[in-house]
């Protein structure tokens, strides 16, 4: 028997009549994330998806990395089925992981038993392996509470499975089961882990990136492609709509408080991406704000860059340190490309004292002078996808 890919599923288990499509929607995300390592049968048992290569050149490591970034997987491991009887699970324990048991000084065995008419009960069966398995390593000394190593023995239907630790995987819901949201990409540290936790609830996203070249760069147009590569680990493929923004802020500049700029420019930025969002069908927008990070962010800018649209405003970092973020940032891996030092079109006209407790009606009227349709009208027309497969 081959070895195969146990992923065991977190709180999809938890969705009740929900459960039978959380469990088709991951599969099916499994599916095509492990596709390109080669021909997997995937399928579910007891809270538990199966990925069981169908041909001799199947990458089951490469599909094991795979599966570590699906959401709605909460832990995964990889296992060998054996016979069901006690002895071949025995010997499947020896060979399968005699070297963890040659490096460990202590273990246990733990067994669950889903198939009832397996004659022995699950602790038997744990005490019978264990026993046998201190008999064949004796330096091994048997801890039921501090394991250094935990073997585990799972009895199913179709056959029995040994396999060590599970290791954590991405936990969250499968995507598509979260709806749809449009997600504002800059290139900084933060959207991309707004991006990555949205995601994680299950929803599909599409990304809005705002660049106003000349003084935005390529570079700065590549980084945010870049991040967007870095996202699809964990989102699968992504498209990034690229919206100019340059007309927007030089008459912002021409025509605005210079204290109102930022907000201003942000009030674009949020009426774009509801646009955006109206046209995809998506149900909510996402940013990677957070309270009181900068003069935009405090509750009275948030009130403001918030009014202008009328769908839920999604900021999972609102109440997060920056340490936290960076953490987050380092974990999926986005950290190294977000600060590379190009420029944001927020970066370019920062006003030098920019105002941090707005009055919305104030904002309402300042902005007035603007051509507010035709400015985003032109916008949107001149936007450009670009389609970010994962590599
Ligand atoms: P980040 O690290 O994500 O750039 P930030 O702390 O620099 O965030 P701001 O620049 O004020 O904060 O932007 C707040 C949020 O607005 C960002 O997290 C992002 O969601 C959105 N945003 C800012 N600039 C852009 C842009 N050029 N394109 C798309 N979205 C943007
Ligand atoms: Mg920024």
């Amino acid at each position: 028997m081959q070895e195969m890919i146990l992923c065991k599923l977190g709180e999809v288990v938890l969705k009740g009549l929900n459960r039978r499509s959380f469990e088709m929607k991951l599969m099916s995300n499994i599916r095509r994330r492990t596709s390109r390592f080669g021909k997997f049968k995937i399928y579910s048992r007891q809270s538990t998806i199966y990925v069981e290569p169908q041909e001799e050149k199947c990458d089951l490591l490469g599909a094991y990395e795979a599966c570590k970034h699906v959401f709605g997987i909460i832990a995964i491991t990889r296992s060998i089925p054996c016979e069901k009887t006690k002895e071949a699970i025995l010997e499947m324990a020896k060979l399968y992981l005699g070297d963890s048991l040659r490096a460990a000084h202590s273990f246990k065995v733990e067994s669950k038993r889903a198939d009832k008419s397996f004659p022995m009960g699950s602790i038997q069966l744990s005490q019978w392996v264990g026993g046998q398995l201190h008999h064949a390593f004796p330096h091994l000394e048997v801890d039921v509470h501090h394991p250094e190593l935990t073997v585990y023995v799972e009895v199913r239907e179709d056959a029995a499975y040994v396999h060590g630790p599970a290791e954590p995987a991405a936990g969250g819901l499968p995507i598509g089961m979260g709806g749809n949201a449009v997600s504002l990409l800059s290139g900084g540290i933060d959207s991309p882990v707004s991006s990555y936790m949205i995601a994680k609830r299950g929803v599909k996203l599409d990304m809005i990136h705002f660049a106003s070249p000349p003084y935005t760069s390529d570079q700065a147009r590549e980084k945010v492609l870049q991040l967007a590569q870095e996202l699809t680990e964990w989102t699968g493929r992504l498209n990034v709509f690229i919206i100019p923004f340059t007309e927007i802020q030089e008459e912002i500049r021409r025509n605005c408080p210079e204290e109102y700029f930022t907000l201003i420019m942000r009030r674009f930025m949020m009426r774009l991406a509801d646009m955006l969002a109206k046209e995809l069908k998506c149900k909510s927008l996402v940013t990677g704000e957070c309270l009181g990070q900068v003069a935009s962010q405090t509750m009275d800018a948030l009130r403001v860059s918030g009014d202008v649209t009328e769908l839920p405003v999604l900021r999972p970092l609102i109440g997060m340190d920056k340490e936290e973020i960076v953490r987050i940032a380092r974990h999926i891996g986005t950290f190294d490309t977000s600060i590379l030092p190009y420029e944001d079109c927020c970066t370019v006209f920062t006003p030098r004292h920019p105002k941090t407790k707005p009055v919305v009606e104030e904002v309402r009227e300042l902005e007035a002078v603007l051509d507010i349709e035709g400015l985003c009208q032109r916008a949107m027309e001149q936007r450009e996808v670009v389609k970010v497969k994962l590599q």
